[in-house]
Parts: structure tokens; C-alpha cells; sequence
């Protein structure tokens, strides 16, 4: 669900024609809907209120300052995964004892700041990272709690093998069977408190099910460390909720939180609780990231269609070989979109490769995708950028990295301007 719809065969983010903002703020950019931001977060809350979560959004997903301050003002957390994102979060302004910290590299320099901060969980990853973050709490005289990330082992198999991280030749976490001796060795330390356990499958989940046995496996181990004298207050369930990409293959908020709030509730009710970490499901589908299409050529039997972003801006179809649904900003009524997929069924559709300007084979956004006819000029829109989009975006070819915007209502503004040269250059000597 989200506010990007067409009236009249134009494209409106909330009451904004895309084709008016994009005139004042040019393109590439990536456009947001405040009222999309802000309602998948409350979605979420409200389908799981039966188990109360602190929901820390997953920084790593979509990271602007703006649009991190919506959420704290509804009460979130954050996830973060480096000493920048805590930077970011600190100064967007979210209380520190709101934040997990999740991430198989810590540095002495982050695990440092972490504790100045005061930080409310560390997500540990392994055995030497425990040790090293108990090491540096002891010498900075500063308590922290943690909460080890156990690897459930549970895969989904939908789940592109680059962000899968639940299975457990990942290097994420430890070992379901570790985890005993891990608490047996570490659960009783005089500076870092561990009395919490922590999973993150792998993103994007298109199923409640994993979900279902990761935590069954997870309230399992905590009975057990129950019996042998630990005190397991928190169980995190981490993130990867799958956002729309596509029409009508993504569960709702509803449909997770049915699958799992019944599991959670005896946990809940003898006083423990639960972290969420969603990141794409509240962001991706927050965004729009508008492109203008500056030439269109044959190629062999081929036609593409080139465009002014690509895979410096937005990498997921590269990376992932993501799908990603585009469609012009502007359409005749009967092209207008009645869902988002792969095989629209319409006629009068072209076949494109949609690409980018960067020197390399593997900059493209669409590979032999039906659209409607573009020309040099037209703004094409690729949904489902809010996530993973400008949080990747680079400035390889030394092109500057676009503009984030934040529609509201009939009103934008921009949050994040577009670099210029100057940016590129920034920090660099001659
Ligand atoms: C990436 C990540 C998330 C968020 O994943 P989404 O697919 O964006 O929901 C949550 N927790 C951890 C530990 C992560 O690494």
C-alpha cells in the first residue's frame, strides 16, 4: 500500500504531479511519501501490539535524517549496523537505549563510541567479539547489555542468496548449537550483561513460515537457558518482512503478525520483550526514484532505452538482480497501471532494455521490459526505491549522487540536496 497513484494518467506522489516536481527539482531523484512512510510504520505497530515490540527501523535500508526523525516522533528505535548509522541516529535524535547494534565487524573505534553512547544492545556475532566488547567495557568502566544473534538455520528459499544470512554456513551469528556454551561461558560477565537473543533471517522473507520456526527454535533455547540459570528478558526477531515489489506475492503486516504474535504471547506475558528490526517493509515502497529517459536506440533486435540514473543510484537489479516495477510518469488512461508486476497484461506495450549512463555492461534497471512507449524526455518512474536505493547510491563515473525529496499532502520539500561537483572533490588534494 502506498500513495503513488495515477489520476488522470499522470503519476501523483500524495496531491504532487510528479511531472511538476520533477520540474522544479530535476531528475534523477528520489521522491517520498511521507504519508507511505509513516503508515507502514504504524501498519506494523498495530499488527503487533499484542506483543508490545520495540520497533528499531533498520537505518541501513533508508537513512535519511528527516525521515529517521518521523519515526522517533512515533516512538521507534533503531537498528543500526556501524558507528556512522549510530551517528546518524544520534543525531536525528533517538534515544541511545532505543538501539540494537547488529554487525560481524565491530571496531574498537565503534564498540568504543557504542559505550559512550550508552547504547541499549549490542548484537553479538561471535565468540571474540563478546570478549572484545566485555574487554573494552571493563576498561572504560562503562556496563552494556548484549544479546546474542543465534543462527536459526531456517532459509527461505525466495530469499536472493546475497542477502540471505539465516542459514548457518552465513557468517552471521552463531550456531544454534553454540549457543548454550556461549552463555555458558559468557552469560555470567561482570561488565556485559546478556540477557537477550537476537535473529535476522535475510531480507526479503516472503513468508511468515521461516519466521514461525526461527522463533520456535529461539523460545526453545531460551527454555533452556532458563533451566540452567539464565535470565532471557528479550528476544529480538529482526527484520527482512518483505515489502511490495510486486503485486499480490508480499504478505501484509497482518499476515506476519498472525503468523507470529501467538507464538510470542506466553513469552510476553511472563514479562519478556520483543524487538522488531523492519527496514525495507516500511521504507521501500516509500519511494519513487524519477529518471528522465534521455535517449532511446535499436541495438541489434534489441531497443533501450537510456535513462539519467542507474546502477550508481540505484544497484539493487544489478546487485540482486532485483525486480524493480517502472512505468513513465505520464500514460494514456487505459496504460495506466491496475498492478505492479514482472508481465503486465496490457497491449501496446514495447519491449526495453531500461539503462543507465555508466560505463559497464551491468548498469541496467530493467532487462527486456514491457512498457509503454518512452521518448527522449519522458520521466520514467521506478517503484519500490525507498529501500536499499540511496543508501547504495555512489558517485562512480563521478556522477553526483541525486536529490531525496519528501512529499506531503500537496506540499515537498527537499531533505538531502543533489551533490554537485564540488561534492565530488570534497576532501581531496592536488
Ligand atoms: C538488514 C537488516 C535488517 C533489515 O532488513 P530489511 O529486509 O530491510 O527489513 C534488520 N536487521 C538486521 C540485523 C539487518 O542486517
Amino acid at each position: 500500500m502506498d500513495h503513488f497513484i495515477y489520476r488522470n494518467g499522470q503519476l501523483y506522489a500524495e496531491d504532487v504531479a510528479i511531472d511538476d516536481l520533477a520540474a522544479e527539482v530535476g531528475t534523477p531523484a528520489y521522491v517520498y511519501s511521507r504519508a507511505t512512510f509513516e503508515g507502514h510504520f504504524d501498519r506494523l505497530s498495530t499488527a503487533f501490539r499484542g506483543v508490545n515490540p520495540l520497533v528499531c527501523f533498520s537505518i541501513k535500508s533508508c537513512a535519511n535524517l528527516t525521515l529517521l526523525r518521523l519515526l522517533l516522533k512515533r516512538g521507534a528505535g533503531m537498528d543500526v549496523v556501524s558507528g556512522g548509522e549510530l551517528y546518524r541516529a544520534m543525531v536525528a535524535g533517538c534515544d541511545p537505549k532505543k538501539v540494537v547494534y547488529a554487525g560481524v565487524g565491530k571496531t574498537d573505534a565503534e564498540i568504543e563510541q557504542s559505550l559512550q553512547a550508552g547504547i541499549g544492545w549490542f548484537n553479538i556475532e561471535s565468540e571474540q567479539e563478546f570478549e572484545n566488547v566485555a574487554a573494552i567495557a571493563r576498561r572504560m568502566r562503562k556496563r552494556a547489555r548484549a544479546a546474542l544473534r543465534v543462527n536459526p538455520d531456517v532459509a527461505d528459499a525466495r530469499t536472493h542468496y546475497k542477502t540471505s544470512t539465516g542459514q548457518k554456513e552465513s557468517k552471521f551469528g552463531v550456531d544454534y548449537e553454540r549457543a548454550i556454551r556461549f552463555f555458558e561461558t559468557y552469560g555470567r560477565d561482570e561488565w556485559v550483561e546478556l540477557p537477550a537473543i537476537h535473529l535476522h533471517l535475510g531480507s526479503p522473507t516472503y513468508s511468515p513460515e521461516p519466521y514461525g520456526r526461527a522463533i520456535h527454535k529461539a523460545l526453545q533455547l531460551i527454555k533452556e537457558l532458563r533451566e540452567r540459570g539464565f535470565t532471557i528478558k528479550t528476544l529480538d526477531i529482526g527484520g527482512g518482512y518483505a515489502a511490495d515489489y510486486e503485486s499480490g506475492v508480499t504478505p501484509s503486516f497482518e499476515d506476519y503478525a498472525q503468523a507470529i504474535v501467538p507464538l510470542l504471547r506466553d513469552f510476553v506475558e511472563s514479562g519478556g520483550g520483543i524487538i522488531m528490526e523492519p527496514g525495507r517493509s516500511i521504507s521501500a515502497n516509500s519511494a519513487i526514484l524519477v529518471t528522465r529517459v534521455l535517449y532511446v536506440k535499436e541495438g541489434g533486435t534489441k531497443t533501450f532505452a537510456i535513462v539519467d540514473t542507474g546502477m550508481h543510484h540505484l544497484i539493487r537489479p544489478t546487485l540482486y538482480e532485483a525486480f524493480q516495477f517502472m512505468w513513465p510518469s505520464r500514460v494514456p488512461e487505459h496504460l495506466v497501471p491496475k498492478q505492479r508486476a514482472k508481465g503486465m497484461d496490457l497491449s501496446d506495450l514495447l519491449t526495453y532494455e531500461i539503462v543507465g549512463p555508466i560505463c559497464e555492461s551491468s548498469d541496467y534497471l530493467a532487462k527486456a521490459r514491457a512498457i509503454p512507449r518512452v521518448q527522449r524526455g519522458d520521466l520514467l518512474c521506478i517503484f519500490g526505491s525507498g529501500a536499499y536505493g540511496m543508501v547504495m547510491a555512489s558517485q562512480y563515473n563521478s556522477m553526483p549522487r541525486p536529490p531525496e525529496v519528501l512529499v506531503d499532502g500537496s506540499s515537498f520539500r527537499v531533505i538531502r540536496e543533489r551533490e554537485t561537483y564540488e561534492d565530488l572533490v570534497r576532501g581531496e588534494t592536488l
